[in-house]
């Protein structure tokens, strides 16, 4: 089976084709370096996304707390991903770049903004 591709690497954003078969790369043109096909290779046989979204809080001064995994997740577990990010509250405050939550499908989940308590 062939696909088009964009490599997102750089800015070059060369335009790829890519031939595959049975979930494996089997050859990639179009590409000017080996970071084309590294992404290509991964795009067709183990696509991961950095996951953005946010977190319901109580208590703080911010309602919703944006949150992000610190690497890229399996496509595959986001819509899981997006339960598991349901459930969450954060009650205590925090600063961007705090792990909200570990072990967070083979990342962390960490707040890239920061809350504090809220004033009553
Ligand atoms: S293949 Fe290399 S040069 Fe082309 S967009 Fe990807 S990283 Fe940039």
């Amino acid at each position: 089976m062939k696909k088009e591709m964009i490599c997102i690497e750089c800015p070059k954003g060369c335009r790829m084709e890519v031939y595959y078969g049975d979930g494996k790369t089997v050859e990639v043109n179009g590409n000017m370096c080996p970071r084309g096909r590294e992404y290509a290779a991964s795009e067709i046989e183990d696509p991961r996304r950095i996951l953005t979204s946010s977190v319901l809080c109580e208590g703080l001064d911010l309602r919703m707390l944006p949150v992000r995994t610190d690497k890229p997740i399996p496509k595959q577990a986001l819509l899981q991903a997006m339960e598991r990010i349901r459930k969450i509250r954060v009650k205590e405050p925090v600063r961007a770049g705090d792990v909200i939550a570990q072990d967070f499908f083979g990342a962390n989940l960490i707040a890239t903004r920061s809350a504090t308590r809220e004033n009553v």
